[in-house]
């Protein structure tokens, strides 16, 4: 595919600048009444009809944060839509419209843009966001895709990460771990491949974390669901580094402290299998494992009834007072660790 030499495919000096990105776009349909102006002009024009505008971006830099030879670009597009929307969705807004800016290299011909254009459209058809502008440029190194997306909310709706107090309940969707667990997957196989490459990868009945890895989904379907719980998170987060680093962020915002239970911290049962194979520790892959792009919130202790036995959300903790710090209480002994900021490269394996 990124072959430039293969006659078959086109490269992108075929189309010149304007007709590729109109090549590109030209099938994008709109759905949201907000998007006044799109791709075509020199600024897009969004009118939020009352609403308050927020508005986030994140760059995906090959090398840094993916990896070609095992991310397929379709997926990479989607995912580049996807962990933006993340972040709309952690403000309890609702995503409206994107802007993707990419920076390319001459190796890339026409149907790599097109692989992840597909992927773009893909995304913004299921979260139902309009792509309303860009840029393109090109890139003596690599591909560099940047995304910045726009969500739309009435101010009284929108959740901060500074509102939690003492005593809420710390509240995450999904589960965790499971996109760190198939990053490590996808990287074994990747250099079983580069070492021969006639070996077959073994990706077989890992399907699950290797989808969350490479096509993870935004929770932007949690907006509804707390609100016909008829609940309002005092803070929010999405979990893009780790859940251990999430929570340090809402305690720093929110000045509390918080505890959570190790044996409260769902994971699937893949997650688990596939780190103790790697001779990982499970619970250190959702601490510490990013990617997960689940939501962690808190609420008022008098939501407890409302939300206890709901299969999207699992209490994992509390809010204290801010001098008795951020510690993971350990099953079993009651042992308290503290919560650390690694990451995920500093990475703990089991038994260190
Ligand atoms: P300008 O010179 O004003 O920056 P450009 O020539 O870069 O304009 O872009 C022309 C139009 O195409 C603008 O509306 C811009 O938002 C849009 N655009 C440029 N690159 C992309 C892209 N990669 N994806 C989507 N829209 C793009
Ligand atoms: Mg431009």
């Amino acid at each position: 595919m990124l072959e430039d030499k293969n006659p078959e495919l086109t490269p992108i000096s075929h189309y010149g600048e304007f007709g590729l990105i109109k090549h590109l776009t030209e099938t994008f349909s709109f759905e949201n009444s907000s998007t006044e102006v799109s791709i075509g002009d020199d600024c897009a024009v969004i009118n939020p009809e009352g609403q308050k505008v927020v508005i986030t971006t994140d760059v995906l830099a090959e090398g840094v944060h993916f990896n070609l030879g095992y991310v397929p670009l379709k997926h990479l597009g989607y995912k580049a839509v996807v962990v933006n929307l993340s972040d709309i969705a952690a403000m309890n807004a609702k995503p409206t419209q994107i802007i993707v800016a990419l920076a390319v290299s001459s190796r890339f011909p026409v149907e790599a843009l097109e692989e992840i254009y597909a992927g773009i459209q893909l995304a913004c058809k299921h979260y139902k966001v309009d792509l309303v502008g860009g840029d393109t440029t090109s890139s003596t190194s690599g591909l560099v895709i940047t995304i910045t997306a726009v969500g739309l909310e009435h101010s009284e709706n929108m959740v901060l990460r500074n509102g939690a107090k003492v005593n809420d309940l710390l509240v995450v969707t999904g589960d965790l771990g499971g996109a760190y667990l198939g990053l490590q997957i996808l990287e074994r196989e990747h250099s079983v491949f580069l070492a021969n490459p006639n070996m077959q990868p073994e990706m077989e009945g890992y399907d699950y974390i290797l989808e969350k890895q490479l096509k993870p989904e935004a929770r932007t379907d949690i907006k509804k669901k707390l609100a016909e719980l008829d609940i309002k998170p005092t803070s929010m987060i999405d979990v893009s580094d780790g859940l251990s680093s999430e929570t340090l962020h809402l305690s720093d915002q929110s000045k509390v402290g918080f505890r959570i239970y190790e044996e409260k911290i769902p994971m699937d049962s893949l997650s688990i299998s596939t780190a103790e194979e790697l001779n990982l520790n499970p619970v250190m892959c959702a601490l510490n494992g990013g990617e997960d792009y689940e939501l962690l919130f808190t609420i008022a202790p008098a939501d407890f009834e409302k939300i206890k036995n709901h299969p999207d959300f699992t209490i994992i903790g509390h809010a204290v007072d801010l001098e008795q710090g951020n510690f993971l209480v350990a099953r079993g002994s009651n042992e308290l660790v503290a919560l650390n900021a690694q990451g995920w490269d500093a990475f703990l394996n089991k038994g260190n």
